[in-house]
């Protein structure tokens, strides 16, 4: 929806933060996004995410996008850090320029929760890291960051709008979640700030499914809360050794990831696979953590980003990506190899050059060199050629 935020997350993988409001950056128009909606729901896609940025910075575009999204089958979820949403106090107060321009200055949180309703969002998550806050900020002159308080309202008044339940569809799941990202040092408030907002919710432990995901209750519903190791998304390159996982060398050879189980094998019978991302500038990623450019709306259908995938050729801009993804998704099929393809690749790349993944330290860090670096794609495909053509 927008590269601009209300908050100032050191982790953000759309690397739009707050303090870069003020930068230019090509936008995707409403148009184009209306385009984008119908092409996605002549192929037959059945959802849609809005994210950002903070997509309430765009809400009135966002209504009318969800609304229209919906009449042509395409299920929105809105992704958001629940601030503007909940703002109250003099967080409400502080922010009061930036809630004007997205329009919601002069509305509370239940017509707010309600307006999103109305326009067909059928499920929302909110995403909680370190910085939010535990401070009774709504009282304090910190304007930059989320309080809890604002993020407890804005869940409190889905609660009250009867999102607490699971949907009917099992590729929906559970209408109200909560992300929480951390990682080494960053865990421990992390914890505290998902602890402190579930209390302020009257949100108890139901259920725990695993390590990273549970069940929270109280009378009017239930919240699915699902734990992110930062460590394995993104490059997460502003953080210290000390905070991130130590994968290198062979250590890379087992990472895991859902988006490479062959669809047929994925589960929920693969419905929650196949997702597309793209970019508030118009390039077209195969996952949100931009892993690999494949295409730019703005010089093909989607429909031809997508043959462009499962046909590679060796021609255009994204040529090389196509073909390392297209690969990946091969080798995923081969047996045994499902969700271990990016592990797989490495390995190969290994083989050939172990100089070549040095260095590299985190899960998504290196898919998404992978997607990237063309020294590594170029060694990845003569492998793959070798092994398994
Ligand atoms: S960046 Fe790669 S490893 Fe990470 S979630 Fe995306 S596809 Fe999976």
């Amino acid at each position: 929806m927008t590269p601009e935020c209300n908050n100032d997350c050191p982790i953000c993988l759309n690397k739009t933060t707050r303090t870069r409001n003020d930068e230019t950056n090509r936008r995707l128009s409403v148009n184009k996004i209306r385009q984008l909606i119908d092409e996605a729901s002549d192929i037959g896609m059945v959802g849609v995410y809005w994210t950002g940025g903070e997509p309430l910075m765009e809400y009135k575009n966002l209504l009318h996008l969800s609304e229209y999204s919906s009449k042509k089958g395409l299920l929105p979820t809105v992704i958001t850090n629940g601030g503007l949403i909940g703002a109250y106090g003099n967080y409400k107060k502080q922010n009061q320029m930036l809630l004007n321009k997205a329009g919601l200055f002069d509305l509370d949180t239940s017509q707010i929760v309600k307006s999103l309703k109305d326009s067909g969002i059928i499920r929302v998550y909110f995403s909680i890291d370190s910085s939010h806050t535990t401070l009774e900020s709504v009282y304090s002159d910190v304007y930059n960051v989320v309080p809890t308080e604002a993020v407890s309202r804005a869940i409190i008044a889905f609660l009250d709008e009867g999102y607490g339940k699971k949907h009917n569809l099992d590729a929906i799941g559970h209408q109200l979640r909560v992300t929480a990202t951390s990682s080494g040092l960053l865990t421990k408030p992390t914890n505290k700030i998902v602890e402190d907002v579930m209390r302020k919710v009257g949100l108890k432990l139901k259920e725990e499914l695993s390590v990273n995901a549970s069940i929270y209750k109280n009378e009017k519903g239930q919240v699915f809360l699902r734990r992110l190791n930062v460590a394995s998304l993104g490059d997460a390159e502003n953080f210290d050794d000390n905070i991130l996982e130590n994968k290198k060398g062979e250590k890379l050879f087992d990472i895991q990831c859902p988006h490479f189980i062959p669809r047929e094998k994925a589960y929920d019978d693969g419905k929650h696979h196949g997702d597309l991302f793209i970019d508030y500038d118009g390039i077209v990623y195969t996952c949100g953590n931009h892993a690999y450019p494949v295409g730019d709306v703005y010089e093909e259908s989607l429909v031809s980003i997508i043959d462009g995938i499962n046909n590679p050729s060796n021609d255009g801009n994204f040529s090389l990506t196509r073909n390392v993804y297209h690969s990946l998704l091969v080798l995923s099929r081969h047996t045994g190899i499902k969700n271990i393809a990016i592990g797989e690749a490495l390995r190969m790349i290994y083989s050939e050059n172990p100089e070549l993944v040095h260095n590299i330290q985190t899960q998504c860090g290196a898919c998404s060199s992978l997607g990237h670096r063309k020294d590594l794609q170029q060694a990845f495909l003569k492998a793959f050629d070798k092994h398994y053509t």
